[in-house]
């Protein structure tokens, strides 16, 4: 078995590690510290071909399946995480809605202009009383002629205030359970798509987070995506492939983690040497180092699973649950390494510990994950 990342990936990986040091990491304290939109990094990205990732070349998209895409957001994550989870959610949640269930029609139309960044996707599932029980969600979707009517309120939308097209779940059967929840396609300049409050967050500051009300929003029929009471399959299935977006992330904010802490620990003395020499900290960083490895291993085999057309979601879910529990632990570990330096905004470190602990919650929480993976041993 060869592990080697083919040429053509390794060019990929180094372009997007260099875009993420050059145009990312200057601009992510900045972002953070003013909670200000990354919309010109995200631009940036477009120009890079990194809004099409998952849009077929047909379509006008750069194809780079899911093990390209993969080792892009791992590289955009070092840089910044805030931009990782804006092209993240647009590739694996929107774009990938349309590569997978949208008609003909829908393609041609949305695919061209979300590639090039013309457009971008949000994806709105989670709500006040459902986040990892989506299915009991309740915004209601109501047949009216040859459209339908959407009202009620999602909640913690990323980028929700900017995107251009939302994937929105609603209720079209209020008696069927999963079986009763469509997905939509929807233009955001329709009238009754209202973006709310923007949430107030630990980390991630630069991905605004919002409220988003329905009131009384007209859609077409032509706009629903799959069949009419088909969309909970349609949620989980892209929370699956979501989940190797978000494990990129966790390795890409990991990985920075380690880079500032073994720069750290070579420069700062204490007992008249730097901390690099203490086997206390020797031990921090390979532990650090294994559970990257580990991780990466992980996405890169569940990458490929999918690509390959094979069954994934399991691999998936081990791959979220390894990379966001590394992240976090390497996040904690490298504050420590810094010791009171970490605990400063003069350090990116301080920022990685708060964009690392949202990688255990969205996109089905540690918890859920855990669930989703014993279940395939213990049926
Ligand atoms: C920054 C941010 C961005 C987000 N972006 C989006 C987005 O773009 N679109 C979108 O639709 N959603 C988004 N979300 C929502 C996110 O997916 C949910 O927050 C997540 O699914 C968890 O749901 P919850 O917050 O309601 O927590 P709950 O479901 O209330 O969970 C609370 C705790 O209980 C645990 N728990 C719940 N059920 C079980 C169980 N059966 N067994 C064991 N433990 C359990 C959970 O693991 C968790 O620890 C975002 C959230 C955040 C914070």
């Amino acid at each position: 078995m060869d592990f080697d990342l083919p040429e053509d990936l390794q060019m990929l990986q180094q372009a997007a590690r260099e875009f993420a040091e050059n145009e990312l990491a200057p601009r992510a304290a900045e972002a953070d510290k003013e909670e200000s939109w990354v919309g010109e990094q995200v631009r940036l990205c477009a120009e890079m071909g990194f809004l099409g990732m998952a849009v077929p070349e047909q379509y006008g998209g750069s194809e780079l399946g899911t093990l390209g895409s993969s080792l892009v957001l791992m590289e955009l994550n070092k840089g910044c995480a805030s931009t990782g989870t804006t092209v993240s959610v647009h590739n694996s949640l929107t774009c990938e809605s349309i590569v997978r269930f949208g008609n003909d029609e829908q393609k041609q139309r949305y695919l061209p202009k979300l590639a090039t960044g013309e457009m971008l996707g949000a994806y709105c599932l989670s709500e006040a009383g459902s986040g990892s029980d989506a299915g009991s969600l309740v915004c209601r979707a109501t047949p009216d002629g040859d459209d339908w009517i959407l009202d009620g309120t999602k909640l913690w939308i990323s980028h929700g205030n900017q995107a251009d097209l939302a994937v929105i779940f609603a209720r079209s059967d209020a008696d069927a359970g999963t079986r009763g929840i469509t997905a939509f396609l929807v233009d955001t300049s329709s009238e009754g798509y209202k973006p709310g409050k923007k949430e107030r967050k630990m980390g991630l500051r630069g991905s605004p987070t919002v409220e988003l009300q329905l009131d009384n929003l007209r859609v077409p029929a032509a706009n629903v995506l799959g069949e009419v009471n088909d969309g909970f399959k349609i949620a989980m299935a892209l929370l699956d492939g979501g989940r190797i977006g978000i494990a990129s992330q966790a390795i890409g904010i990991a990985d920075a983690c380690l880079a500032a802490s073994v720069k750290y620990a070579g420069e700062r003395e204490q007992f008249g040497k730097p901390l690099a020499a203490f086997g206390a900290i020797q031990e921090k960083i390979a532990d650090m180092a294994t559970y990257i490895e580990g991780a990466r291993l992980l996405t890169l085999r569940a990458a490929t699973l999918k690509d390959g057309g094979k069954p994934y979601g399991r691999e998936a879910s081990m791959a979220k649950l390894q990379a966001s529990r590394g992240a976090n632990y390497c996040a904690k570990e490298a504050v420590q390494i810094h010791g009171g330096a970490g605990y400063t905004r003069d350090f990116p470190v301080e920022r990685y510990f708060r964009d690392a602990r949202i990688t255990e919650i969205y996109e089905g929480t540690t918890e859920i994950q855990t669930l989703v993976i014993a279940r395939t041993y213990l049926r």
